[in-house]
């Protein structure tokens, strides 16, 4: 039948335990096992089949198992607990939370959080991988410290693709729809009562979107969705799909998120204090703050610093495919009725995120972002490293080290990711409430050892078990679907061995993760594989983006390899790489893989779920594992640099990966006591337990975020709103006359070039700087030196030069002493700087003159 409409009607639910309706619509469940268990218990087969969705499951189930279970003393002993648990998290008193305890002053202050996908649960597709999965663990986060945090994104009806694998090995996507009532969201109601729908303005039409809500714990999070009336049908599917369609589909998504979320806000009555554009696809809605106040009467560069005092851009990516750029010709078409709003010509607007290519100009999205925030972060140290030398372009002058980027290493968040296991097993020797003290270095410190190696061992082996008995579910489902016989279908009952070292892979299938780089040398791969006594198994999963030809491919490859008489049983590739999947996973394998080429791993996060469940990791030194590894809590792949040949580095890379594997993961892990027990095993898990689970929680993540961004934000504008705009108006026009008169300064200086000193040995340095238009307070001069290192001076100390008096041809003195303090070759410069009280980031105009 063709459907219509399509209703979603519950049973009628028993007074005693009517609140698990309300308690289905908070995911709050989603970390809370004993939450989920009050429906799983009800009916273990269904919660299966509905992808454990306790929505979904209550308008499934037979009313007479819930009239059983509302008599069942046991049950209704758990639920009350649960209830009483849930209770009491959704309000605690003021000062059971961090954030209200630590930031009292930031009490009823809002932080916004857009991004394109929220990787919550299995059961709602709107994440394709990490970003998501981070961002999901975010919000719980930020829910679990008590922050004044709202999300904003979309509710996609289709989502990220399902992937079946077919008999060659290709990937096949397909999508099934979410049905939004069986769904944890409801619409979402502003000040009104009223439903919210906003609308923005696309090439000759206007189109909605429809807001939900959903509820993760504390906090709000507001997902859009064009598919509704009157939306002409193509615009009813723009909201279908995550990351589907071409780069109208890209652009137009993009501008419902950023412009039209900010408008849902509004609608809501909600005015955040702080702004975080999680990636750059989100950052239209600084374009559409600043629309806002230039319609209050500001003009664009006012509007601009108005914008930029309170908000945050992360970066998540060094690959170019994660960094939208879009055509002038499409941002003629989109954008042509918006910059007159701005008060700006097209060449204004287009400069605002102009990047320069080879083949002309485009529209970067990422230097948008960059230009209307004033904080920027990349994912980890390295990644802040690889980011300023990506974007120093956009402040010329500057040395990569001062490009003002800076970093918040990702984290996971624990409760999300830990294992039932190893949740009881941590409960039982470190601290029944273990989970206070996530993030506290010290409590790992000094309680890992109280853990016995044969529980943690054995532990780890009841999690190798359930994936033994999930990787036999997954393969035989599929092939099933194939079509194959009984016979075959036997074949794949235990194929995992639970006493078998079993290396884990899997992450999304993008080419720079390599995911066959272990494939390289097969005669090798087959001598490590093909021990009898020493059993070695590996688990592959991971999509490849339906568009992803080599990706595809790699898939394909790993598939065949897994379905070949000499690798079948040895090399196992998972379908449909998902949450569910993924706690399997990082729970059930012995040791998490990790290659992608050196350093486009931003930051990596499966590898810090997979070390919370006592899992060591061996990866290359990039992103997350460049901090964490420490030589005793699992493996260094290879060299901490970089290559200009991927060849050779796939080469060397490979070669140390089956190096570690024979010479030291393989014999540590079968180097087993008369239990079974490898003590030198369990050493590493516990070194990578108590080395990663603090410092890669989310915990220590958001706490960072908060301590260095939202709450300075928070700060900031609410001085903003309190002077009226009068500083930020200031420092517009402050900044508009520094630009004009940039050009005409000019920079002279009189010190020595060359020569010898003592130690405690001084010189004199003397400089002038003539500048029309600029007095000596809105300049800072500088001396910066270095140690000099063949050619290569590196800048690593920054003097300010004293203001000493203005001669008589208008031009201003400054001196300093240089006293250098350690011997060997200096090199020094002077520079001048704008400067100005009210920049929170001394390099922000991106003007620079040295000498
Ligand atoms: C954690 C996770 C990811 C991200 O893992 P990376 O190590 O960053 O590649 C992707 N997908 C799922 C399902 C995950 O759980």
């Amino acid at each position: 039948m063709k459907v219509y409409g399509r209703i979603t009607v519950f049973p009628i639910m028993p007074a005693r335990i009517n609140r698990l309706y309300e308690l289905a619509y908070n995911l709050w469940w989603s970390w809370h096992p004993e939450a989920r268990a009050l429906y799983s218990s009800l009916d273990p087969e269904l919660w299966e089949q509905v992808s454990h969705n306790p929505v979904h499951f209550l308008s499934r189930i037979q009313p007479q198992k819930l009239g059983q279970a509302a008599e069942n003393i046991i049950y209704l002993k758990e639920y009350d607990g649960v209830i009483r648990d849930f209770d009491h998290y959704i309000h605690p008193r003021p000062e059971e939370t961090w954030f209200s305890t630590t930031y009292p002053e930031a009490q009823g202050k809002q932080i916004a959080y857009f991004s394109a996908e929220f990787g919550l649960h299995e059961s709602l597709p709107i994440y394709s991988g990490g970003l998501g999965i981070l961002s999901g663990d975010h919000c719980k986060e930020a829910s679990d410290l008590g922050l004044p945090f709202i999300g904003v994104g979309f509710l996609y009806p289709q989502g990220y693709f399902i992937q079946r694998v077919n008999q060659a090995g290709r990937q096949e996507a397909s999508y099934d729809k979410l049905h939004f009532s069986e769904v944890p969201a409801v619409p979402a109601t502003g000040p009104d009562g009223n439903e919210v729908v906003i609308s923005v303005e696309l090439p000759g039409r206007r189109i909605y979107a429809k807001v939900w809500k959903l509820l993760v714990g504390r906090i709000p999070l507001y997902l859009m969705d064009t598919d509704i009336p009157p939306n002409a049908p193509a615009d009813r599917e723009l909201s279908a799909r995550l990351y589907g369609g071409d780069n109208e589909m890209r652009i137009s998504q993009e501008i419902v998120l950023g412009i039209g979320g900010v408008r849902a806000l509004r609608a809501l009555g909600i005015s955040p204090n702080a702004w975080h554009l999680n990636e750059g696809h989100a950052a239209f809605l600084s374009l559409e703050r600043c629309r806002e106040l230039v319609e209050a009467g500001l003009s664009f560069n006012e509007a601009r610093e108005v914008v930029k005092t309170n908000s945050l851009f992360t970066t998540h990516t060094p690959v170019p495919a994660g960094n939208d750029t879009f055509s002038y010709e499409l941002i003629d078409t989109y954008f042509g009725s918006y910059w007159g709003q701005l008060g700006l010509s097209r060449d204004q607007f287009m400069e605002v995120a102009r990047e320069d290519h080879s083949w002309g100009p485009s529209y970067s999205m990422t230097i948008l972002a960059l230009k209307l925030t004033r904080h920027h972060n990349g994912v980890s140290a390295l990644h802040g490293d690889v980011s300023r030398k990506m974007w120093q372009f956009l402040w010329p002058g500057l040395d990569k080290d001062e490009v003002p980027i800076g970093s918040i290493t990702n984290g996971v968040h624990t409760f999300s990711w830990i294992a039932p296991e190893l949740n009881e097993l941590y409960g039982r020797y470190l601290d029944m409430d273990w989970g206070k003290y996530v993030d506290d270095q010290e409590f790992w410190d000094t309680h890992i050892q109280n853990i016995p190696d044969q529980e943690l061992w054995s532990a780890h082996f009841k999690r190798k078990e359930a994936l033994v008995g999930y990787a036999t579910r997954n393969l035989k489902k599929q092939h099933l679907r194939l079509g194959e016989g009984d016979r075959q279908l036997a074949e794949f009952e235990n194929m995992l061995n639970p006493k078998a070292l079993i290396i884990g892979f899997a992450r999304r299938f993008a080419t720079y993760k390599r995911a066959t780089l272990i494939f390289r040398n097969l005669e090798r791969l087959r001598h490590i594989l093909n021990d009898p006594k020493r059993p070695v198994q590996i688990v592959f999963a991971g999509k490849a983006h339906p568009a992803d030809e080599p990706g595809k491919a790699l898939i394909e490859y790993i598939y065949k390899m897994s379905r070949s008489d000499e690798f079948k049983g040895k090399i196992i590739f998972l379908e449909n790489y998902d949450i569910d999947m993924a706690r399997y996973l990082v729970s059930g394998t012995d040791v998490w893989l990790n290659n992608p080429v050196r350093p486009y791993e931003a930051s990596g996060t499966s590898g810090q779920k997979a070390a919370l469940n006592g899992q060591p990791n061996c990866s290359i030194l990039d992103g997350w594992w460049a901090e964490g590894y420490n030589g005793k809590n699992g493996w260094a792949i290879g060299q901490e640099r970089d290559y200009h040949d991927p060849e050779i580095q796939a080469e060397d890379d490979s070669n140390s990966l089956y190096e570690i594997l024979e010479q030291e993961i393989i014999p540590t892990f079968f180097d087993q006591d008369a239990e079974g027990v490898s003590h030198k095993w369990v050493n590493y898990m516990k070194e990578a337990i108590r080395t990663c689970a603090p410092e890669f929680s989310m915990r220590r993540m958001v706490k960072d975020y908060t301590n260095t961004y939202y709450v300075p934000e928070i700060r900031r504008s609410i001085q903003v709103v309190e002077n009226h705009y009068e500083q930020e108006r200031q420092l517009a026009a402050w900044k508009e006359r520094v630009y004009r008169a940039w050009d005409k300064l000019e920079l002279y200086v009189d010190g020595r070039r060359a020569g010898q000193l003592s130690i405690g040995e001084g010189f004199e340095v003397r400089a002038w700087v003539r500048a029309n238009n600029l007095r000596p307070k809105d300049i800072c001069v500088e001396l910066v030196y270095g140690e000099t290192n063949d050619e290569l001076a590196i800048p690593r100390h920054t003097l300010p030069m004293s203001y000493i008096k203005t001669e008589n041809d208008g031009s201003y003195r400054y001196d300093i002493e240089m006293k250098p303090d350690k011997s060997g070759s200096l090199a020094y410069n002077i520079r001048v700087i704008p400067s100005h009280p009210s920049l929170t980031e001394k390099y922000e105009l991106g003007l620079i003159r040295w000498a």
